[in-house]
């Protein structure tokens, strides 16, 4: 259950750990510990990938460890446990089918059908609130990155790409025929121009009346501010709603590395940027609904001050937070407690297809040490206050 926390309408929020069992917080103790190593980071992921190219039966061992902290389960079914343990406490759950593999139509077409699947489970289960798309799961990287740079696709690739863009259609449609909110996930910049596009389509063909299909924006690209301007021109002018899900982003380590860099190199400017598009979403509210996927607690406390500053209620529909199942609980249970609308990207699939996401997880939590150390301390006092009480 969510500790309760005195949430009068201007106080600011005191993030607080919630109450878990004894088991539950030490597998998160242990976990976030073995992640805050950056050399035993580095040393499993090579070794994951590498037991995984050798067909090494290794799924056992992550499934009862870091899959376990990271995601659902392999399917939607396993997932239920954790979904109704979020819902108990006011959290929704946002699903995310989070399979990375070939580039092949077969690999495509399943992803598709679990995904239209995960909609109509959606729809029947009120504890699930939407769903999350991670557009090279459905359409070849290597086209979009072609199609990013505006390199002519020949025949066979032309025809893969539009297959490619109809699968992402008929989600979105699904979507929209639902009433399910659907989150395309941003990734690599030299994919992002042919996503950022096809994100557009979407959103003008069925955002019109209200937000179904969201865009995602990171904020650690230097030219994200002036690009949300366009979008929200280009929605004013052809009067459709924006969905947009803010995150600073996943692969600053990689984009930064590059030759040609378009990502702030001072994260302090990051935080500016993600902290002036909230500023923007806000001001145009009327155009927009709005994800704030992110742990840090400075852009969460940001969003709650200037909603209660133009008055927009706290449960307002068009205002979501959201934080990675098994990250910043400290964040998601207050944030429910105190009544706004919050939900976890909760991943799911098979142990082996989630390895590059549980990776992309480690790397990132072995990089924020800060923030870990915090969550840590939270973990140990949260064990220490619950052998302390007399019912444990
Ligand atoms: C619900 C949800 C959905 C998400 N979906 C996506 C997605 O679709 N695509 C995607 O890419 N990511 C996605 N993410 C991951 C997200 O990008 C990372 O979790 C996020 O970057 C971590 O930052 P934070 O906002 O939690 O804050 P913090 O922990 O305060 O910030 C860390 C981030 O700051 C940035 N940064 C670090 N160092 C520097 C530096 N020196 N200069 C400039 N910037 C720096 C990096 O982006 C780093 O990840 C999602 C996250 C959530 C919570």
């Amino acid at each position: 259950m969510a500790s309760h926390i005195d949430s009068t309408e201007n106080e600011e929020l005191n993030f607080v750990y919630p109450q878990k069992s004894d088991a539950e917080l030490q597998n998160a103790y242990y976990v976030l510990k073995m992640l805050s190593n950056p050399l035993i980071v580095s040393f499993s992921s090579q070794l994951a990938l590498f037991a995984l190219r050798i067909h090494l039966p290794i799924g056992f061992a992550i499934k009862h460890t870091i899959f376990k902290h990271f995601c659902g389960g392999e399917t939607l079914k396993e997932s239920r446990v954790a979904i109704d343990k979020l819902g108990e406490s006011g959290i929704g759950t946002t699903l995310d089918y989070s399979v990375e593999s070939t580039d092949s139509e077969a690999f495509f077409n399943s992803t598709m059908h679990e995904i239209l699947d995960a909609i109509a489970y959606v729809k029947e289960n009120p504890l699930v609130n939407n769903l999350a798309i991670k557009p090279t799961g459905l359409v070849s990287e290597r086209l979009l990155q072609k199609t990013a740079k505006g390199i002519a696709l020949g025949e066979r690739e032309k025809a893969r790409f539009v297959a490619g863009v109809g699968r992402i259609d008929q989600i979105c449609k699904a979507g929209a025929e639902m009433g399910i909110e659907v989150y395309i996930d941003a990734e690599g910049s030299e994919d992002q121009d042919a996503i950022d596009e096809i994100a557009v389509a979407m959103m003008s063909k069925y955002n019109s009346e209200i937000a179904v299909v969201f865009t995602t924006l990171q904020m650690y690209r230097t030219d994200r501010l002036s690009y949300l301007d366009t979008l929200v021109a280009k929605a004013q002018e052809e009067g459709f709603k924006i969905g947009v899900k803010l995150v600073r982003g996943a692969y600053w380590e990689r984009e930064s590395a590059k030759e040609k860099n378009i990502v702030f190199e001072v994260k302090s400017d990051t935080d500016e940027a993600f902290n002036k598009a909230l500023d923007t979403c806000i001001d145009h509210i009327d155009h927009f609904a709005i994800c704030n996927a992110t742990h840090n607690e400075e852009s969460t406390r940001y969003l709650t001050k200037i909603m209660d500053e133009k008055g927009i209620a706290k449960d307002d529909n068009r205002i979501h937070f959201s934080q990675l199942y098994g990250m910043s609980d400290h964040i998601s249970y207050t944030l429910a407690s105190a009544g706004y609308n919050v939900t976890k990207y909760l991943p799911y699939g098979k142990v082996k297809q989630v390895i590059p996401y549980l990776i992309r997880r480690a790397q990132e939590n072995s990089s924020i040490a800060g923030q870990m150390s915090r969550e840590m301390a939270m973990i140990a006092e949260a064990r220490r206050r619950a052998k302390q009480s007399p019912n444990s």
